[in-house]
Protein backbone atom coordinates (compact mmCIF):
# COMPACT_ATOMS: atom_id res chain seq x y z
CA UNK A 1 0.00 0.00 0.00
CA UNK A 2 1.21 3.15 -0.82
CA UNK A 3 0.91 6.53 1.59
CA UNK A 4 -0.44 8.08 -1.35
CA UNK A 5 -0.98 7.64 -4.95
CA UNK A 6 -0.92 10.63 -7.25
CA UNK A 7 -2.96 10.07 -10.35
CA UNK A 8 -1.49 12.02 -13.43
CA UNK A 9 2.28 12.58 -14.09
CA UNK A 10 2.20 15.95 -15.94
CA UNK A 11 3.88 18.70 -13.89
CA UNK A 12 1.06 19.74 -11.36
CA UNK A 13 1.43 15.60 -10.45
CA UNK A 14 5.29 15.44 -10.79
CA UNK A 15 5.82 18.32 -8.67
CA UNK A 16 3.50 16.94 -5.59
CA UNK A 17 4.76 13.86 -6.28
CA UNK A 18 8.49 15.49 -5.84
CA UNK A 19 7.36 17.42 -2.96
CA UNK A 20 5.97 14.23 -0.72
CA UNK A 21 8.19 11.75 -1.70
CA UNK A 22 11.50 14.36 -0.30
CA UNK A 23 8.86 14.79 3.01
CA UNK A 24 9.21 11.15 3.61
CA UNK A 25 6.41 9.87 2.01
CA UNK A 26 5.46 6.66 0.02
CA UNK A 27 4.60 7.90 -3.51
CA UNK A 28 3.21 6.40 -6.57
CA UNK A 29 2.25 7.66 -9.32
CA UNK A 30 -0.40 6.55 -12.10
CA UNK A 31 0.08 8.00 -15.64
CA UNK A 32 -2.43 6.93 -18.29
CA UNK A 33 -0.10 7.96 -20.89
CA UNK A 34 2.94 5.83 -21.98
CA UNK A 35 4.93 8.46 -21.39
CA UNK A 36 5.47 11.25 -18.46
CA UNK A 37 4.75 15.22 -18.93
CA UNK A 38 1.19 15.14 -19.94
CA UNK A 39 1.34 18.40 -21.83
CA UNK A 40 5.05 18.96 -22.00
CA UNK A 41 6.60 16.54 -23.73
CA UNK A 42 9.77 16.25 -26.36
CA UNK A 43 10.26 13.90 -29.21
CA UNK A 44 12.99 13.33 -31.39
CA UNK A 45 12.15 12.65 -35.27
CA UNK A 46 14.96 12.18 -37.35
CA UNK A 47 17.57 13.86 -35.52
CA UNK A 48 15.15 16.97 -35.11
CA UNK A 49 14.02 17.73 -31.12
CA UNK A 50 10.26 18.78 -31.23
CA UNK A 51 8.54 19.86 -28.33
CA UNK A 52 4.18 19.39 -27.88
CA UNK A 53 3.38 22.90 -29.27
CA UNK A 54 5.94 25.50 -29.44
CA UNK A 55 6.04 26.19 -25.59
CA UNK A 56 8.58 28.17 -23.41
CA UNK A 57 9.70 28.50 -20.00
CA UNK A 58 9.46 31.32 -17.99
CA UNK A 59 12.54 31.16 -15.64
CA UNK A 60 10.94 33.58 -12.87
CA UNK A 61 8.18 31.63 -12.26
CA UNK A 62 8.53 30.75 -8.77
CA UNK A 63 7.43 27.64 -8.51
CA UNK A 64 10.06 26.79 -10.88
CA UNK A 65 12.36 28.09 -8.81
CA UNK A 66 11.36 26.27 -5.94
CA UNK A 67 10.90 23.20 -7.32
CA UNK A 68 13.41 22.60 -9.92
CA UNK A 69 17.22 22.68 -10.54
CA UNK A 70 17.09 25.54 -13.55
CA UNK A 71 21.23 25.13 -14.05
CA UNK A 72 20.20 21.59 -14.94
CA UNK A 73 17.98 21.96 -17.30
CA UNK A 74 20.41 23.69 -19.58
CA UNK A 75 18.73 26.81 -20.78
CA UNK A 76 19.02 28.30 -23.40
CA UNK A 77 17.85 32.42 -23.61
CA UNK A 78 15.70 33.50 -25.95
CA UNK A 79 15.80 37.23 -26.98
CA UNK A 80 14.08 39.57 -24.83
CA UNK A 81 12.64 40.94 -28.29
CA UNK A 82 10.41 39.75 -31.31
CA UNK A 83 10.33 40.78 -34.97
CA UNK A 84 7.17 42.04 -36.48
CA UNK A 85 6.95 41.19 -40.05
CA UNK A 86 4.83 42.86 -42.79
CA UNK A 87 6.24 41.04 -46.00
CA UNK A 88 9.91 42.05 -46.68
CA UNK A 89 9.79 44.50 -43.68
CA UNK A 90 11.50 42.84 -40.49
CA UNK A 91 11.04 45.51 -37.27
CA UNK A 92 12.40 44.70 -34.23
CA UNK A 93 10.42 45.63 -31.09
CA UNK A 94 11.40 45.05 -27.57
CA UNK A 95 13.20 45.24 -24.04
CA UNK A 96 15.98 47.54 -25.18
CA UNK A 97 17.76 46.83 -22.15
CA UNK A 98 17.78 43.06 -22.08
CA UNK A 99 18.04 42.98 -26.16
CA UNK A 100 20.55 45.78 -27.24
CA UNK A 101 20.63 44.29 -29.97
CA UNK A 102 17.40 45.34 -31.27
CA UNK A 103 17.38 48.92 -29.58
CA UNK A 104 17.74 51.07 -32.65
CA UNK A 105 14.87 48.99 -34.40
CA UNK A 106 12.17 49.41 -31.54
CA UNK A 107 13.28 53.39 -31.26
CA UNK A 108 12.70 53.74 -34.20
CA UNK A 109 9.57 51.52 -35.64
CA UNK A 110 6.89 53.29 -36.56
CA UNK A 111 4.83 49.93 -35.49
CA UNK A 112 4.71 51.56 -32.26
CA UNK A 113 3.99 55.18 -31.64
CA UNK A 114 6.46 57.48 -29.45
CA UNK A 115 4.11 57.73 -26.71
CA UNK A 116 3.49 53.89 -26.34
CA UNK A 117 7.16 53.23 -26.28
CA UNK A 118 7.11 55.38 -23.21
CA UNK A 119 3.61 53.41 -22.01
CA UNK A 120 5.80 50.83 -22.09
CA UNK A 121 8.47 51.97 -20.00
CA UNK A 122 5.68 53.36 -17.07
CA UNK A 123 3.81 50.14 -17.56
CA UNK A 124 7.30 48.12 -16.53
CA UNK A 125 7.53 50.44 -13.60
CA UNK A 126 4.10 50.10 -12.50
CA UNK A 127 4.11 45.95 -12.48
CA UNK A 128 8.06 46.25 -10.90
CA UNK A 129 6.84 47.46 -7.84
CA UNK A 130 4.35 44.29 -6.27
CA UNK A 131 4.86 40.77 -5.48
CA UNK A 132 4.21 38.67 -8.27
CA UNK A 133 1.19 37.20 -6.29
CA UNK A 134 -0.08 40.63 -6.13
CA UNK A 135 -0.45 41.18 -9.78
CA UNK A 136 -2.79 37.88 -9.97
CA UNK A 137 -4.73 39.65 -6.90
CA UNK A 138 -7.45 42.77 -7.19
CA UNK A 139 -10.61 43.83 -9.79
CA UNK A 140 -10.82 42.00 -13.30
CA UNK A 141 -11.17 42.58 -17.16
CA UNK A 142 -9.87 42.11 -20.48
CA UNK A 143 -6.30 42.95 -21.14
CA UNK A 144 -7.31 45.19 -23.83
CA UNK A 145 -9.68 47.12 -21.35
CA UNK A 146 -6.58 47.27 -19.25
CA UNK A 147 -4.35 47.97 -21.99
CA UNK A 148 -6.64 50.77 -23.76
CA UNK A 149 -6.64 52.41 -19.65
CA UNK A 150 -3.17 52.55 -19.77
CA UNK A 151 -3.85 54.79 -22.63
CA UNK A 152 -1.91 52.42 -25.53
CA UNK A 153 -2.92 53.03 -28.65
CA UNK A 154 -4.71 50.79 -31.32
CA UNK A 155 -1.68 50.71 -33.53
CA UNK A 156 -0.03 49.22 -30.17
CA UNK A 157 -2.49 46.70 -29.59
CA UNK A 158 -2.81 45.86 -32.85
CA UNK A 159 1.02 46.03 -33.81
CA UNK A 160 2.86 43.92 -30.94
CA UNK A 161 0.49 43.28 -27.79
CA UNK A 162 -2.15 41.09 -30.00
CA UNK A 163 0.78 39.19 -31.79
CA UNK A 164 2.80 38.88 -29.07
CA UNK A 165 0.28 38.06 -25.78
CA UNK A 166 -1.94 36.39 -28.04
CA UNK A 167 0.59 33.89 -28.31
CA UNK A 168 1.23 33.33 -24.56
CA UNK A 169 -2.75 33.31 -24.51
CA UNK A 170 -2.99 31.13 -27.40
CA UNK A 171 -6.09 33.90 -28.41
CA UNK A 172 -5.26 37.08 -30.45
CA UNK A 173 -8.49 39.06 -29.12
CA UNK A 174 -6.89 40.07 -26.02
CA UNK A 175 -9.90 38.38 -23.98
CA UNK A 176 -7.72 37.02 -21.20
CA UNK A 177 -7.70 38.14 -17.85
CA UNK A 178 -5.79 41.43 -17.36
CA UNK A 179 -4.47 39.83 -14.03
CA UNK A 180 -2.89 37.52 -16.06
CA UNK A 181 -1.24 39.87 -18.22
CA UNK A 182 0.59 41.53 -15.64
CA UNK A 183 1.55 38.41 -14.09
CA UNK A 184 3.12 37.74 -17.39
CA UNK A 185 4.81 40.88 -18.35
CA UNK A 186 5.87 40.67 -15.00
CA UNK A 187 7.62 37.27 -15.37
CA UNK A 188 8.88 38.26 -18.70
CA UNK A 189 10.99 41.49 -17.23
CA UNK A 190 12.40 39.21 -14.26
CA UNK A 191 13.49 36.50 -15.50
CA UNK A 192 12.93 36.40 -19.89
CA UNK A 193 12.40 33.37 -21.86
CA UNK A 194 13.99 30.43 -22.08
CA UNK A 195 14.20 26.72 -23.73
CA UNK A 196 15.82 23.90 -22.17
CA UNK A 197 18.81 22.56 -24.96
CA UNK A 198 17.12 19.43 -25.05
CA UNK A 199 13.60 20.12 -24.68
CA UNK A 200 10.91 21.17 -22.36
CA UNK A 201 10.52 17.23 -21.77
CA UNK A 202 13.69 18.07 -19.76
CA UNK A 203 11.27 19.79 -16.84
CA UNK A 204 8.99 16.58 -16.11
CA UNK A 205 12.21 14.52 -16.37
CA UNK A 206 14.43 16.10 -13.75
CA UNK A 207 10.67 16.56 -11.35
CA UNK A 208 10.38 12.14 -11.97
CA UNK A 209 13.68 11.64 -11.24
CA UNK A 210 13.39 10.02 -7.59
CA UNK A 211 9.84 9.21 -8.06
CA UNK A 212 8.22 5.77 -8.71
CA UNK A 213 5.83 6.05 -11.86
CA UNK A 214 3.89 3.53 -13.51
CA UNK A 215 3.27 4.64 -17.40
CA UNK A 216 0.48 2.69 -19.20
CA UNK A 217 -2.19 2.84 -16.00
CA UNK A 218 -5.54 4.20 -16.13
CA UNK A 219 -7.45 5.31 -13.22
CA UNK A 220 -11.08 4.55 -13.25
CA UNK A 221 -13.15 4.81 -9.92
CA UNK A 222 -11.45 5.97 -6.71
CA UNK A 223 -13.43 4.12 -3.84
CA UNK A 224 -12.79 5.82 -0.19
CA UNK A 225 -13.73 4.19 2.50
CA UNK A 226 -12.69 4.27 6.68
CA UNK A 227 -8.89 5.77 6.39
CA UNK A 228 -7.74 4.48 3.44
CA UNK A 229 -8.90 5.08 -0.62
CA UNK A 230 -8.92 2.06 -2.78
CA UNK A 231 -7.76 3.58 -6.58
CA UNK A 232 -9.46 1.24 -9.05
CA UNK A 233 -7.27 1.01 -12.33
CA UNK A 234 -6.42 -0.50 -15.46
CA UNK A 235 -4.02 -2.95 -13.97
CA UNK A 236 -5.78 -3.79 -10.95
CA UNK A 237 -6.59 -2.29 -7.92
CA UNK A 238 -4.21 -0.43 -5.02
CA UNK A 239 -4.90 1.12 -1.44
CA UNK A 240 -3.51 4.71 -0.21
CA UNK A 241 -3.94 6.70 2.60
CA UNK A 242 -4.72 9.99 0.29
CA UNK A 243 -4.71 10.70 -3.21
CA UNK A 244 -4.03 13.29 -5.14
CA UNK A 245 -6.12 13.48 -8.59
CA UNK A 246 -3.68 15.53 -10.81
CA UNK A 247 -5.62 15.05 -14.70
CA UNK A 248 -6.81 17.21 -16.93
CA UNK A 249 -10.16 18.72 -15.45
CA UNK A 250 -13.00 16.29 -17.75
CA UNK A 251 -10.90 13.11 -15.81
CA UNK A 252 -10.92 15.09 -12.17
CA UNK A 253 -14.91 15.86 -12.69
CA UNK A 254 -15.11 12.40 -13.20
CA UNK A 255 -13.06 10.93 -10.42
CA UNK A 256 -14.28 12.97 -7.93
CA UNK A 257 -17.36 14.68 -9.14
CA UNK A 258 -15.90 17.91 -8.53
CA UNK A 259 -17.47 20.98 -10.80
CA UNK A 260 -13.85 21.33 -12.95
CA UNK A 261 -15.21 22.06 -16.16
CA UNK A 262 -13.20 24.83 -18.03
CA UNK A 263 -13.80 24.69 -21.86
CA UNK A 264 -10.12 24.42 -23.78
CA UNK A 265 -8.38 26.73 -25.89
CA UNK A 266 -6.72 25.02 -29.12
CA UNK A 267 -3.58 25.32 -31.03
CA UNK A 268 -1.57 23.61 -34.10
CA UNK A 269 1.54 23.60 -35.13
CA UNK A 270 4.20 22.88 -38.43
CA UNK A 271 7.66 21.95 -38.12
CA UNK A 272 9.37 22.75 -41.40
CA UNK A 273 13.21 21.32 -42.04
CA UNK A 274 15.87 23.22 -44.28
CA UNK A 275 18.92 22.12 -45.63
CA UNK A 276 19.76 25.68 -46.24
CA UNK A 277 19.55 29.17 -43.71
CA UNK A 278 15.92 30.76 -44.83
CA UNK A 279 16.53 33.45 -42.12
CA UNK A 280 19.37 34.07 -39.62
CA UNK A 281 16.50 35.55 -36.54
CA UNK A 282 17.15 33.95 -33.75
CA UNK A 283 13.81 35.94 -32.31
CA UNK A 284 10.27 34.90 -32.35
CA UNK A 285 8.61 36.23 -35.57
CA UNK A 286 4.94 37.65 -35.23
CA UNK A 287 2.77 37.94 -37.96
CA UNK A 288 1.15 41.01 -39.49
CA UNK A 289 0.24 39.96 -42.46
CA UNK A 290 -3.07 38.20 -41.68
CA UNK A 291 -3.72 35.00 -42.78
CA UNK A 292 -3.07 31.82 -40.20
CA UNK A 293 0.42 32.25 -39.32
CA UNK A 294 0.15 33.28 -35.71
CA UNK A 295 4.12 33.47 -35.03
CA UNK A 296 7.14 31.58 -36.24
CA UNK A 297 10.57 30.63 -35.07
CA UNK A 298 13.51 28.82 -35.93
CA UNK A 299 14.38 27.23 -33.48
CA UNK A 300 17.68 26.19 -34.71
CA UNK A 301 18.52 29.57 -34.66
CA UNK A 302 18.02 29.52 -31.31
CA UNK A 303 19.32 26.65 -29.98
CA UNK A 304 21.17 24.55 -33.02
CA UNK A 305 21.27 21.63 -31.14
CA UNK A 306 17.35 20.90 -31.80
CA UNK A 307 18.24 20.31 -35.32
CA UNK A 308 20.90 18.00 -37.04
CA UNK A 309 24.37 19.73 -38.60
CA UNK A 310 23.52 21.15 -41.39
CA UNK A 311 20.03 21.56 -41.05
CA UNK A 312 17.59 24.31 -39.74
CA UNK A 313 13.92 23.78 -38.17
CA UNK A 314 11.20 26.15 -38.12
CA UNK A 315 8.19 25.89 -36.02
CA UNK A 316 4.90 27.65 -37.02
CA UNK A 317 1.90 28.68 -34.30
CA UNK A 318 -1.37 28.62 -35.82
CA UNK A 319 -3.92 29.47 -33.40
CA UNK A 320 -7.11 27.12 -32.72
CA UNK A 321 -7.77 23.81 -35.77
CA UNK A 322 -8.10 25.00 -38.93
CA UNK A 323 -8.36 22.99 -41.84
CA UNK A 324 -9.17 19.31 -41.13
CA UNK A 325 -6.26 18.63 -44.13
CA UNK A 326 -3.20 18.73 -43.38
CA UNK A 327 -2.13 18.98 -46.95
CA UNK A 328 -4.54 22.07 -47.84
CA UNK A 329 -3.25 23.40 -44.23
CA UNK A 330 0.27 23.45 -45.71
CA UNK A 331 -0.10 24.36 -48.99
CA UNK A 332 -1.72 27.59 -47.12
CA UNK A 333 1.19 27.85 -44.43
CA UNK A 334 4.08 27.30 -47.74
CA UNK A 335 1.84 30.53 -49.40
CA UNK A 336 2.01 33.04 -45.98
CA UNK A 337 5.43 31.95 -45.86
CA UNK A 338 6.43 32.81 -49.37
CA UNK A 339 5.47 36.50 -48.76
CA UNK A 340 8.64 36.67 -45.81
CA UNK A 341 11.17 34.37 -48.24
CA UNK A 342 9.51 34.11 -51.71
CA UNK A 343 8.33 30.93 -53.52
CA UNK A 344 11.72 29.53 -54.40
CA UNK A 345 13.36 28.88 -51.04
CA UNK A 346 9.90 27.85 -49.43
CA UNK A 347 9.97 25.06 -51.91
CA UNK A 348 12.87 23.70 -50.73
CA UNK A 349 11.29 23.70 -46.91
CA UNK A 350 10.44 19.64 -45.93
CA UNK A 351 7.11 19.31 -44.02
CA UNK A 352 8.37 16.80 -40.75
CA UNK A 353 4.95 17.10 -39.23
CA UNK A 354 2.02 19.01 -38.73
CA UNK A 355 0.82 18.96 -35.09
CA UNK A 356 -3.38 19.50 -33.60
CA UNK A 357 -3.17 20.21 -30.00
CA UNK A 358 -7.36 20.58 -28.96
CA UNK A 359 -6.10 20.88 -25.67
CA UNK A 360 -3.79 23.23 -24.59
CA UNK A 361 -4.80 25.64 -21.84
CA UNK A 362 -8.51 26.38 -20.69
CA UNK A 363 -9.35 30.07 -21.35
CA UNK A 364 -9.07 32.22 -18.48
CA UNK A 365 -11.47 35.47 -18.98
CA UNK A 366 -11.89 37.99 -16.76
CA UNK A 367 -12.34 36.81 -12.84
CA UNK A 368 -12.34 33.42 -14.45
CA UNK A 369 -10.01 32.92 -10.46
CA UNK A 370 -13.50 33.49 -8.96
CA UNK A 371 -14.87 30.18 -10.45
CA UNK A 372 -11.79 27.99 -10.14
CA UNK A 373 -12.48 24.87 -8.14
CA UNK A 374 -10.18 24.63 -4.38
CA UNK A 375 -8.41 21.49 -3.57
CA UNK A 376 -10.60 19.80 -1.69
CA UNK A 377 -13.10 17.42 -2.43
CA UNK A 378 -16.03 15.62 -1.65
CA UNK A 379 -14.02 12.78 -1.14
CA UNK A 380 -12.59 12.08 1.74
CA UNK A 381 -8.85 11.98 1.60
CA UNK A 382 -9.01 12.96 -2.13
CA UNK A 383 -7.11 15.60 -3.03
CA UNK A 384 -7.05 18.02 -6.42
CA UNK A 385 -4.06 19.14 -8.14
CA UNK A 386 -3.83 20.44 -11.57
CA UNK A 387 -3.78 23.76 -13.20
CA UNK A 388 -7.61 24.01 -12.96
CA UNK A 389 -7.25 25.26 -9.24
CA UNK A 390 -4.63 28.32 -9.99
CA UNK A 391 -3.85 29.37 -13.81
CA UNK A 392 -3.15 27.28 -17.42
CA UNK A 393 0.23 27.18 -17.46
CA UNK A 394 3.66 25.84 -16.31
CA UNK A 395 3.29 28.25 -12.94
CA UNK A 396 -0.14 27.23 -12.50
CA UNK A 397 0.53 23.59 -12.50
CA UNK A 398 3.35 23.54 -10.51
CA UNK A 399 2.30 25.59 -7.35
CA UNK A 400 -1.12 23.31 -7.83
CA UNK A 401 0.70 20.39 -7.11
CA UNK A 402 3.13 22.02 -4.23
CA UNK A 403 -0.29 23.00 -2.84
CA UNK A 404 -1.96 19.62 -2.78
CA UNK A 405 1.13 18.25 -1.35
CA UNK A 406 0.66 20.74 1.23
CA UNK A 407 -2.62 19.64 2.32
CA UNK A 408 -1.58 15.74 2.72
CA UNK A 409 1.01 16.49 5.20
CA UNK A 410 -0.87 18.67 7.19
CA UNK A 411 -3.61 16.18 7.17
CA UNK A 412 -1.04 13.58 7.80
CA UNK A 413 0.34 15.59 10.94
CA UNK A 414 -2.87 15.81 11.85
CA UNK A 415 -3.51 11.80 11.88
CA UNK A 416 -0.59 11.09 13.62
CA UNK A 417 -0.88 13.84 16.83
CA UNK A 418 -1.93 12.20 19.71
CA UNK A 419 -5.36 13.02 20.89
CA UNK A 420 -6.05 16.16 22.39
CA UNK A 421 -2.25 17.92 21.16
C1 LIG B 1 1.00 23.96 -27.11
C2 LIG B 1 1.06 24.40 -25.67
C3 LIG B 1 1.70 25.56 -25.38
C4 LIG B 1 1.80 25.96 -24.04
N1 LIG B 1 2.56 27.05 -23.76
C5 LIG B 1 2.83 27.31 -22.47
C6 LIG B 1 3.81 28.28 -22.14
O1 LIG B 1 4.48 28.83 -23.03
N2 LIG B 1 3.99 28.59 -20.82
C7 LIG B 1 3.29 27.95 -19.84
O2 LIG B 1 3.48 28.26 -18.65
N3 LIG B 1 2.38 26.99 -20.12
C8 LIG B 1 2.16 26.65 -21.40
N4 LIG B 1 1.29 25.63 -21.71
C9 LIG B 1 0.46 25.04 -20.64
C10 LIG B 1 1.20 24.00 -19.80
O3 LIG B 1 1.89 23.08 -20.58
C11 LIG B 1 0.14 23.29 -18.95
O4 LIG B 1 -0.56 24.27 -18.22
C12 LIG B 1 0.70 22.31 -17.93
O5 LIG B 1 1.63 21.44 -18.52
C13 LIG B 1 -0.47 21.54 -17.30
O6 LIG B 1 0.01 20.56 -16.40
P1 LIG B 1 -0.98 19.61 -15.61
O7 LIG B 1 -0.13 18.67 -14.85
O8 LIG B 1 -1.97 20.44 -14.85
O9 LIG B 1 -1.86 18.85 -16.71
P2 LIG B 1 -1.42 17.83 -17.87
O10 LIG B 1 -0.11 18.20 -18.43
O11 LIG B 1 -2.57 17.80 -18.82
O12 LIG B 1 -1.26 16.44 -17.14
C14 LIG B 1 -2.35 15.60 -16.78
C15 LIG B 1 -1.87 14.16 -16.85
O13 LIG B 1 -2.89 13.31 -16.33
C16 LIG B 1 -2.89 12.13 -17.11
N5 LIG B 1 -4.20 11.45 -16.94
C17 LIG B 1 -5.41 11.89 -17.37
N6 LIG B 1 -6.38 11.00 -17.03
C18 LIG B 1 -5.77 10.02 -16.34
C19 LIG B 1 -6.25 8.82 -15.70
N7 LIG B 1 -7.55 8.51 -15.71
N8 LIG B 1 -5.35 8.01 -15.08
C20 LIG B 1 -4.02 8.33 -15.06
N9 LIG B 1 -3.51 9.45 -15.65
C21 LIG B 1 -4.38 10.29 -16.28
C22 LIG B 1 -2.66 12.64 -18.53
O14 LIG B 1 -2.26 11.60 -19.40
C23 LIG B 1 -1.58 13.69 -18.28
O15 LIG B 1 -0.29 13.13 -18.34
C24 LIG B 1 1.18 25.19 -23.03
C25 LIG B 1 0.53 24.01 -23.34
C26 LIG B 1 0.50 23.58 -24.65
C27 LIG B 1 -0.11 22.25 -24.97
Amino acid sequence: MADVVVIGAGLAGLTAARVLARAGQRVRVLEAATEIGGRVRTHEIEGFTLDAGYQVLFPAYPAVRRQLNVSELDLVPLPSAAVVRRGAQADVIGDPIRDPGGLLSTLRTNLLPALDKARVAKLALQLRGPEPWQLLRGPDESTEQYLKRQGFSDAALNHFFRPFFGGIFLKRDLSTSARLFRYYFRMLMDGGAALPRRGMGAIPAQLAAELDVSIGVRVTRLLPHGRHVTVVTSAGELDADHVIVATDADTAAHLTQADTARGQVSSTYLYYTSPSRLDDQERLILNLDGGLIHNAHWLSNAVPERAPAGQHLLVVTVLGLPERDNQALDARIRAELSRWYGSLDVQRLRTLKVERLPFAQYPQLPEYASTLPGHATDLPGVVLASEVTSMSGIQGAMESGEKAAAIVLDDLQVLSRPRGA
